[in-house]
């Protein structure tokens, strides 16, 4: 199996099982909506960050499977890690999907298999919907604290 066959296996893998999926809707979640009108895409995300930790992810949209699936790679991704170490990931992933070489692109795990979308710059945006959510959630929780 070459790699490209590989990332989309990971791509409908969670695409067609999509983890975290479903909002709580309830303290101490907290929500960020984004939309990608180009595409459609329509994103979701809550967050529990607790003593400078991402506790929880959770996301719930409506679009195209690489904006739907990165929501789930993300928030698998995410789920455990402290806040200064999800930030890093986020702009790794935004790093990798632009277009830059990554040293540590392995800690991006699974996410490494949305590479490819550097060559389709309009599924950027798609790509990292789900991302920005996670990160201006970080950001609303951390303003609050
Ligand atoms: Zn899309």
């Amino acid at each position: 199996m070459d790699l490209k066959t590989l990332y989309r296996q990971v791509i409908m893998d969670h695409y067609k099982n999509p983890k975290n999926k479903g909002l709580k809707n309830e303290a101490p979640y907290h929500l960020v909506h984004l939309t990608n009108p180009s595409c459609g895409d329509d994103m979701r995300v809550e967050i529990i960050v607790s003593n400078g930790k991402v506790i929880d992810v959770r996301q719930e949209g409506k679009g195209c499977s690489i904006c739907l699936s990165s929501a789930s790679v993300m928030s698998d991704l995410l789920i455990g890690k402290n806040v200064d170490e999800a930030k890093a990931l986020i702009h790794g992933f935004y790093s990798m999907v632009s277009g830059e070489e990554l040293p540590d692109e392995d800690k991006l795990e699974e996410a490494i298999a949305y590479k490819g979308v550097r060559d389709f710059p309009a599924r950027i945006k798609c790509a990292t919907l789900a991302w920005k959510c996670v990160e201006k959630a970080i950001e609303e929780v951390e303003q609050h604290e």
